[in-house]
């Protein structure tokens, strides 16, 4: 059956998020990216254990990574090892979550009031501060400069790709009868170059169905409406007969 146990990497670990472990691997430039069946919401106030859902987000990130790759943006995926385990760029996370939304949902409609699901007349860009103890605080450019966070040509290009990135899946997803709502980037640098890094998964974007509009992302998790790996699994089903 395909949903057999991911098999974690044997290297020292490097770093454990609350749903990727980062393996070394004898090469300095190379880490093993596992996808656990951790979902966490809320900064880590709720939190389960879904098997087989860190499988299916290594399965769509990897497809997902290489459809960029494909049109020329540079992200730091390398092979998908086995299923559940990534081989990757060893990169420089910059401490910024870059999202990109096309529709309102979630924190945007609570934030401007706007119902969720109603189309924006063009995509909105939005800075977080990647800092768990402060619980990712939207951020502006003033922000990003006082911190020190990163120059405003890497912030530049970072939005220039994230742009480009949802134009890319979002043709993408509606070729699979998806509707991407919006999403979270995560860049990191690698030897100087920027490159689109994490995961690209539905622990990590909306998608909605497009003509039904059911919600096939973590919100069914967030929400604890049910179906959480079903609708990943619908995910990866839908993009894999697209
Ligand atoms: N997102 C994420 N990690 C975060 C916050 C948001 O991957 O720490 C994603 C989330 O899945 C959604 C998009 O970014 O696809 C926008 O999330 P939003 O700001 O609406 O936050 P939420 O409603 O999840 O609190």
């Amino acid at each position: 059956m395909f949903m057999s146990e991911a098999r974690s990497p044997t290297g020292p670990i490097l770093y454990r998020g609350k749903a990727k472990t980062i393996y070394g691997t004898d090469r300095p430039d190379q880490v093993l990216i596992f996808f656990r069946d951790d979902i966490t919401a809320g900064n880590g106030r709720k939190r389960a254990e879904i098997p087989g859902k860190g499988m299916l987000n290594s399965r769509i990130s990897a497809l997902l990574f290489a459809e960029l790759e494909r049109a020329g943006v540079a992200t730091h995926f390398l092979e998908e090892r086995e299923p559940g385990v990534m081989l990757a760029r060893a990169v420089r996370i910059v401490p910024l979550e870059v999202v990109v939304r096309n529709r309102a949902a979630g924190s945007l409609s609570q934030r401007l009031g706007l119902p969720e699901g109603e189309p924006l007349s063009r995509p909105v860009v939005e800075h977080y501060y990647k800092r768990d103890d402060l619980g990712d605080p939207l951020i502006n450019r003033d922000h990003i400069r006082v911190l020190g966070i990163a120059s405003d040509d890497v912030v530049d290009r970072m939005e220039a790709v994230a742009r480009r990135v949802n134009e890319i899946l979002s043709a993408r997803f509606a070729r699979a009868g998806l509707v991407l709502v919006d999403f979270k980037l995560e860049f990191g640098l690698a030897g100087g170059e920027l490159v689109v890094a994490d995961e690209l998964s539905p622990d990590t974007m909306r998608v909605w169905d497009a003509e039904s509009g059911r919600r096939l992302d973590k919100d069914r998790f967030r929400r604890g409406w049910g179906g959480v790996l079903e609708g990943y699994e619908e995910i990866w089903r839908r993009l894999q007969e697209s």
